[in-house]
């Protein structure tokens, strides 16, 4: 019998590609949606039209025991969240309660529905994926960050997924549960959301070149990332939860890039010289940077066997690339009906 994924925030980027390789390795797929009319659901029919839709919030533990119940899934993907940094700051209470307790009642709702009790086995049990992120390591304290490194979130948002990644371990130990952290560095692609700098970036290259804006206004030009491909990210996130045992991994390629390095590598794509085009601006720096983030994904490595495929440049020109055609054929960028 194929095996049952339910994924949450199967709207968003990652839930996206983490449904079509879930689909194309045999699974049945099922999304967690939220809201009554949620026009991102209709839209992510057309791209997933074999995933199945239930109901659901993070923010409603009845709803996520409802879904759990209905789905009885194998895994359980939780990629929900309040995922932009800078709106954690606007919304602190909001990204506490979806980015953060939205795991506690995902975990909860599992362990209700599986009957887990304390001291229980991983085996037979719902395997639980938790999307942890490099901005729980914040201002780092070594370079490059592994799965030990400490964390000091430098954002609401980081200090929510240090929640839901502690959570996650101690239900592990608690209970017995397989439930898994990927600790994932940045990972982008066409689907990224246009507020993030990466996909900004290459929208702005595309509106400048096919004359629609002459100028990109962005931040901080100096903060550093480890920037991979969300197509060979999601491969991870299925790797884990098929590992023999439950643990934690560090996802990321181990090569470090600033904002500045990003946008001359995405303007040259595009045949244009970024100094007569990019403009900084103050108000787009954050009340607390995170300054560098760099995976060390040895672990992942030698235990999954992951590695990334696609490399920085080709990330950047495949971005590039997509938004130009988007644009030349009059899509909108906030529909994601249009995505490749
Ligand atoms: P997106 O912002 O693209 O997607 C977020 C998803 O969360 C959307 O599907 C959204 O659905 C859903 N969501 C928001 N609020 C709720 C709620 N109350 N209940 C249920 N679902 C909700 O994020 P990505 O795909 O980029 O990232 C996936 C996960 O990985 C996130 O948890 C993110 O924080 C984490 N992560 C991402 C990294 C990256 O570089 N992309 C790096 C490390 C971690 P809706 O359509 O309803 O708004
Ligand atoms: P994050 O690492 O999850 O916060 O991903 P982002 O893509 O939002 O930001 C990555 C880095 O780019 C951060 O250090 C930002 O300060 C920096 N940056 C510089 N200019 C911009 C901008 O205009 N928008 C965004 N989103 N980030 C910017």
């Amino acid at each position: 019998m194929a095996r049952r994924a339910l994924i949450t925030g199967i709207t968003g980027q990652d839930g996206s590609y983490l449904a079509e390789h879930l689909l194309e390795q045999g699974y049945e797929v099922w999304g967690l949606a939220r809201g009554q009319a949620n026009p991102r659901v209709s839209r992510m029919r057309k791209l997933l039209a074999d995933v199945q839709v239930v109901r659901g919030d993070l923010l409603d533990q009845g709803s996520l025991i409802s879904a759990v119940e209905r789905v009885q899934p194998d895994e359980v993907y939780n990629l929900g969240a309040i995922s932009f940094v800078p709106m954690s700051w606007e919304q602190a209470e909001l990204t506490a309660e979806v980015t953060g307790m939205g795991v506690l009642r995902m975990l909860e709702a599992i362990r209700v529905c599986s009957g887990v009790s304390r001291g229980g086995s991983a085996s037979g049990q719902i395997r639980f994926y938790q999307a942890s992120s490099s901005e729980m390591f914040g201002q780092v304290s070594e370079t490059p960050q592994n799965e030990r490194t400490a964390f000091h979130p430098r954002s609401p948002y980081g200090v929510a997924k240090a929640y839901g990644h502690f959570l996650t371990q101690n239900y592990r130990e608690s209970y017995g549960m397989f439930a898994v952290s990927g600790i994932l560095f940045n990972h982008e692609s066409p689907r990224r959301g246009a507020e993030f700098v990466t996909r900004k970036v290459s929208l702005g290259v595309a509106r400048i070149k096919l004359g629609l804006a002459n100028e990109l206004r962005l931040g901080n030009l100096e903060a550093r990332r480890d920037w991979g491909f969300a197509g060979d990210y999601v491969k991870a996130m299925h790797l884990m939860l098929r590992a023999a045992t439950p643990e934690d991994y560090v996802i990321g390629t181990g090569r470090m890039k600033s904002v500045r390095e990003l946008v001359e590598a995405a303007f040259s794509a595009a045949g244009l010289d970024w100094e007569q085009y990019v403009v900084t601006d103050q108000t787009l720096h954050r009340p607390a940077e995170v300054d560098l983030l760099c995976a060390d994904p040895k672990k992942a490595r030698a235990q999954l066997g992951w590695e990334p495929k696609v490399s920085f440049d080709e990330l950047v020109a495949m971005m590039v690339e997509a938004d130009l055609h988007l644009l030349r054929d009059g899509g909108d960028p906030h529909d994601d009906s249009s995505w490749p």
